[in-house]
């Protein structure tokens, strides 16, 4: 598994938390135990504001978003809408990566823009792509 723990480049032992941003030492054990603590509460306090949304959750939006694609007997506003959820959790996947691994942030327009179209719109009908694309993208054109 990949550390969180970022080394100070000079100081042996100190550094600090890639997630959290916690400064700490490995060599004071009360530290770490207080590290260990400061984390569980800021991931709580991530969850609270449900960013990221756990992965079940994500997975739960994806597939119901996906479901109703390609069935013409559900309105197109409402398979918009269900592409929405899917583009969301998504985007919470990226930000689950910037937690995790500290890749850049992308808000949910530079996310769409740069990671779903146009390759992952092959998921949704021509008209919910292009309704995506008009609400989402930066590099749409009228
Ligand atoms: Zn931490």
């Amino acid at each position: 598994m990949k550390s969180n723990f970022v080394p100070h480049p000079n100081l042996a032992g100190d550094g600090r938390c890639r997630i959290c941003d916690f400064a700490y030492s490995t060599l004071v054990p009360a530290e770490v135990a207080q590290h260990r603590r400061y984390h569980a509460r800021y991931l709580a306090a991530c969850g609270s504001v449900g960013a990221p949304m756990p992965t079940a959750e994500r997975e739960s939006r994806r597939q119901a978003g996906l479901a109703v694609q390609f069935n013409e007997r559900i309105p197109l506003r409402e398979r918009i809408a269900a592409a929405e959820r899917w583009l969301e959790a998504e985007h919470h996947d990226h930000l689950a990566e910037v937690l995790l691994y500290g890749v850049q942030r992308l808000d949910l327009r530079e996310y769409f823009t740069k990671h779903v179209e146009p390759s992952r719109l092959s998921s949704f009908e021509n008209d919910v792509a292009a309704e995506l694309r008009l609400r989402y993208s930066d590099s749409f054109v009228a």
